[in-house]
């Protein structure tokens, strides 16, 4: 089991606001993610930052 408190996070295309991605993060020492990704509606790599928080819900 990791250590730390790591919240699953979707990264969001940040020109068409698509959840495309899922990462974890920590919070305590990562307030925002950004990276690079390919977008398949924007078809191209666009950066992408990390978003809502993914609530499981079982
Ligand atoms: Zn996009």
């Amino acid at each position: 089991m990791p250590r730390g408190k790591n919240t699953n996070v979707y990264l969001i295309c940040k020109e068409c606001k698509m959840q495309n991605y899922k990462t974890r993060i920590n919070k305590k020492t990562t307030a925002k993610l950004e990276h690079k990704k390919y977008c398949a509606k924007c078809n191209k790599s666009t950066l992408h930052a990390s978003g809502s928080e993914i609530k499981h819900s079982s």
